[in-house]
């Protein structure tokens, strides 16, 4: 048996993994990476980057579809567009092939070793790894745990045949002619639009009684206009209870207690994730957890010196850039630096159809800490927006009612994903809303919403 040693091991190659590993190599940490699959984890292979690859063409073969007959408020007409998936999902996997090489590149660059196979653990020093070619034992002085998540599976309705998770259904070769997919939360909701636009008859079953049930109903109200819109049926307080005996049917009990059948070719399961804890030796290492997560302090320290963990695995909310933040600190801290987190805010994005972003506080969660201003701008009253018939959403903005002092922002609309970056700024900058109001937004642009967000908090909006 092969064995090395190294001064930090990374355990999963994720986004969380990768950064850590990256962070450390570049700080001259001598590091090693174990990764089971391939470079980039969930979030590249079957996640973040594979998902909005498919939301891309699935919005462009609607939008195609809408020109069709001069039907188009633009005065473009088509002829009928036709959709060939398999080549839809061979771009996208060439998107992810570029990122896996570029991911295993940066980690080359930075000087760690990559090992691949499925680390476990002997002991809170040492770990197994199964490679191609054998055992391999690494030592290490330090260890960060970065395992991810994986799909929850329903026991009643276990994927294989028909069910599926939202892995398979970024791999699917042909569109659904009808697509159940089971719960309303941000997966479900973004596979589940993309699919109608690409043709599918979808219905969404959702346990509680709205869809994106995280966010205020005022932020999801376009959001749910756009699936009727789309054709999708959305049965709320439903709950799924099983395959058809024939396999073409999901078995619903409805709000109002009765059991209906809802016809599908494929049922898709997108009820949550579940932190990747077994299977890698947690029996030998004895962490402390919190519910089902490995319990972390403000550094990623876990309960036993010398192990870290970072993202998914470590709780919510389970999302690419909290993995990376919280790997790029870890590698610091182990380099010597004085670290712990102090992140104001991570902003967290559906790409639905309208677009939907929140960066800090709601205006529910701010309410409770004490007296607020709250100032919302219609993208009906935006320029920009209208130029790209955009005009469903707003932006809203939170603060404190004594200083000003943002506490949350919130928008709904087109594209406003890329508004994310100004509003985790503000937030991390301690802005006020006089900083937003007076910084010059450029003209025409969706971001004017923010600053006239801000100026309808204070009183005194422009355009509205
Ligand atoms: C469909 C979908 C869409 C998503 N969209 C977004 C989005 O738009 N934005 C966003 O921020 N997040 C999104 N996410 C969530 C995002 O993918 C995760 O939050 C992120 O990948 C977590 O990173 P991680 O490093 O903690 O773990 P992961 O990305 O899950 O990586 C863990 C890695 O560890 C490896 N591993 C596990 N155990 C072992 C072992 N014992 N030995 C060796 N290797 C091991 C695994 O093979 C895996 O590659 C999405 C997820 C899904 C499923």
């Amino acid at each position: 048996m092969k064995e090395i040693s190294c001064k930090l091991l990374v355990i999963g190659a994720g986004p969380g993994g990768y950064v850590c590993a990256i962070r450390a190599g570049q700080l001259g940490v001598d590091t090693v990476i174990v990764e089971a699959g391939k470079p980039g984890g969930t979030c590249l292979n079957v996640g973040c980057i594979p998902s909005k690859a498919l939301i891309h063409a699935a919005e462009e073969f609607e939008k195609v579809a809408h020109m069709v007959g001069g039907k188009s408020p633009l005065g473009i007409s088509v002829s009928a567009p036709v959709l060939d998936l398999t080549k839809t999902v061979a771009w996208k996997d060439g998107i992810v092939g570029r990122l896996n090489s570029g991911v295993a590149g940066l980690l080359k660059k930075a000087g760690v070793k990559t090992v691949h196979g499925w680390a476990t653990f002997r002991d809170g020093k040492t770990v197994e790894v199964e490679t191609e070619t054998g055992s391999q034992v690494i030592r290490a002085e330090t260890i960060v745990i970065a395992t991810g998540s994986a799909p929850v599976e329903l026991s009643f309705l276990p994927f294989g045949g028909p069910v599926i998770s939202s892995t398979d259904a970024l791999a699917l070769s042909a569109v659904p002619k009808k697509l159940a997919v089971v719960g309303g939360g941000y997966i479900g909701l973004e596979l589940g639009m993309a699919f109608a636009k690409m043709g599918a008859e979808v219905t969404v079953v959702e346990a509680l009684p709205r869809v994106l049930a995280q966010y205020d109903a005022e932020l999801t109200r376009p959001v749910v206009k756009r699936l009727a819109a789309l054709g999708i049926e959305v049965m709320t307080g439903a709950k799924a209870k099983g395959l058809s005996t024939k396999g073409d049917a999901l078995l619903v009990e409805t709000a109002d207690g009765k059991n209906t059948k809802v016809s599908a070719d494929k049922i898709l399961v997108t009820v949550g994730r579940k932190p990747v804890t077994e299977g890698w030796g947690l029996d030998q290492i004895d962490l402390d957890m919190a519910g089902k997560f490995i319990r972390i302090d403000d550094q990623c320290r876990t309960s036993m010196r010398g192990i870290f963990a970072i993202g998914d695995v470590t709780g919510e909310p389970m999302l690419a850039h909290r993995a990376m933040a919280q790997g790029e600190m870890v590698a610091e801290i182990v380099a010597g630096h004085k670290r712990s987190w102090d992140k104001r805010s991570i902003p967290a994005v559906c790409f639905t159809d309208p677009e939907l972003v929140t960066a800090g506080l709601s205006p529910e969660e701010a309410k409770a800490q004490g007296e607020i201003k709250i100032g919302l701008f219609p993208f009906a009253a935006n320029g920009r927006a209208m130029t790209k018939l955009g005009e469903d959403g707003f932006v809203r903005v939170v603060a404190r009612a004594d200083n000003h002092l943002v506490l949350g922002i919130q928008a709904v609309g087109q594209g406003v994903s890329e508004l994310a970056a100004a509003f985790g700024l503000a937030l991390e900058m301690g802005a006020r809303l006089e900083d937003i109001a007076g910084t010059i937004h450029a003209h025409p642009t969706q971001g004017e919403g923010f600053q006239e967000a801000a100026l309808k908090a204070l009183g005194h909006a422009l355009h509205i």
